[in-house]
């Protein structure tokens, strides 16, 4: 990396409001190295919101000779060729994508909902607080974009932010682990998630050991705590402590039931007790992962260093993408109108 780059990335790095302890949450931190292969919120949404809108396009215009874009290769979307092919520009289209993507980073970076487990479907006491809050937000949206002139801003808005928690769900509970194929329907719809929760009382996780760690992953962990790129990411607030660090197999009781890790910063709404043997969100960035039952389970990156259950994470990443589009396509459905096209810029 030369000077000028390294002072570029500084203060590209500077500008950005300090990071809650959680999900790698936006492309901008694919400058470091371990998070370069991450599917990042605005990855995921920007996969999804590019195949929503080819959707609505062939449906609107009658151009089945338009490729179907495949979001799981999370490739930048063709608006190029659309344009060539229906004359037609897509400015408009790329602006709302970017949108809606911005907004499905913030609630890793606004005060009032980066540690606030309702927004990242942490912790299992909260999972169905969560769900009432997507579900209100939802009902909201759907009734914003019936009136004759919506406030489509603020709908990308309020969009791009459960977008957010929907994703999570799947990088952050054991959904996953469960075996399962498809994302959960209920998610912003039901009050009743089809699956039980783990009650208050049952254990959940068992302890990961620091053994299970080669001497090379163990030099890693360390060498991570000096590496400039992550003296870059502190700064922002992503906290990293060597000793959080463990990787973990197998270590989900009861996987007939949902739940969800356990966060540092969350303390205040939701602590781990150790007695309960509940599972973290774990990686160095959190300070649960030493409570019983220690490491964690999260599938946010493709690294050990603050992902437990990194091996999972690509599998995570794409049942959100899947989510992402599930979720428009019920909001398209409840709409039934034109101004769906226009929320997504194409009308
Ligand atoms: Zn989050």
């Amino acid at each position: 990396m030369t000077r000028s780059s390294l002072a570029h990335l500084l203060l590209t790095v500077l500008a950005l409001p300090t990071l809650c302890d959680c999900f790698a949450t936006s492309e901008v931190l694919a400058f470091a190295a371990p998070l370069k292969t991450t599917r990042f919120h605005d990855t995921i949404t920007n996969a999804a919101v590019c195949k929503v809108q080819y959707d609505w396009l062939v449906s609107k215009t009658g151009k089945t000779t338009l490729k179907s874009p495949n979001p799981l290769e999370y490739k930048p979307c063709p608006y190029e060729t659309w344009a060539i092919t229906l004359f037609k520009l897509f400015l408009p289209a790329r602006a709302a994508s970017l949108q809606f993507a911005a907004n499905s980073v913030k609630p890793d970076l606004d005060e009032n909902t980066k540690n606030d487990p309702r927004f990242h479907f942490d912790s299992d006491l909260m999972i169905s607080a969560t769900n009432a809050r997507l579900i209100a937000q939802r009902t909201a949206i759907i009734n914003g974009l019936k009136v004759p002139a919506p406030d489509y801003n603020s709908l990308r808005e309020a969009i791009g932010s459960s977008l957010h928690t929907i994703q999570d769900f799947y990088s952050h509970t054991n959904w996953i682990e469960m075996g399962k194929t498809q994302p959960n329907a209920h998610i912003a719809v039901d009050a009743d998630l089809g699956i039980q929760i783990a009650p208050p009382d049952m254990a959940m996780c068992s302890d990961c050991s620091r053994d299970a760690m080669t001497p090379q992953q163990l030099k890693q962990v360390n060498d991570w705590d000096k590496d400039i790129s992550n003296n870059l990411l502190e700064l922002l607030g992503w906290t990293y402590d060597p000793l959080n660090v463990y990787i973990c197999k197998n270590n989900i009781l009861n996987n007939g039931y949902l739940t969800s890790g356990y966060f540092g910063s969350e303390e205040a709404t939701a602590p781990k007790i150790a007695s309960q043997m509940k599972c973290s969100h774990g990686g160095g960035a959190d300070s649960t992962s030493r409570i019983t039952a220690t490491g964690g389970i999260n599938k946010d990156t493709n690294t050990f260093l603050y992902s437990p259950h990194y091996d999972l994470h690509y599998a995570a990443a794409d049942m959100a993408v899947q989510a992402t589009i599930n979720y428009f396509n019920g909001i398209r459905e409840a709409v039934n109108n034109d101004n769906f096209g226009r929320l997504l810029g194409l009308f």
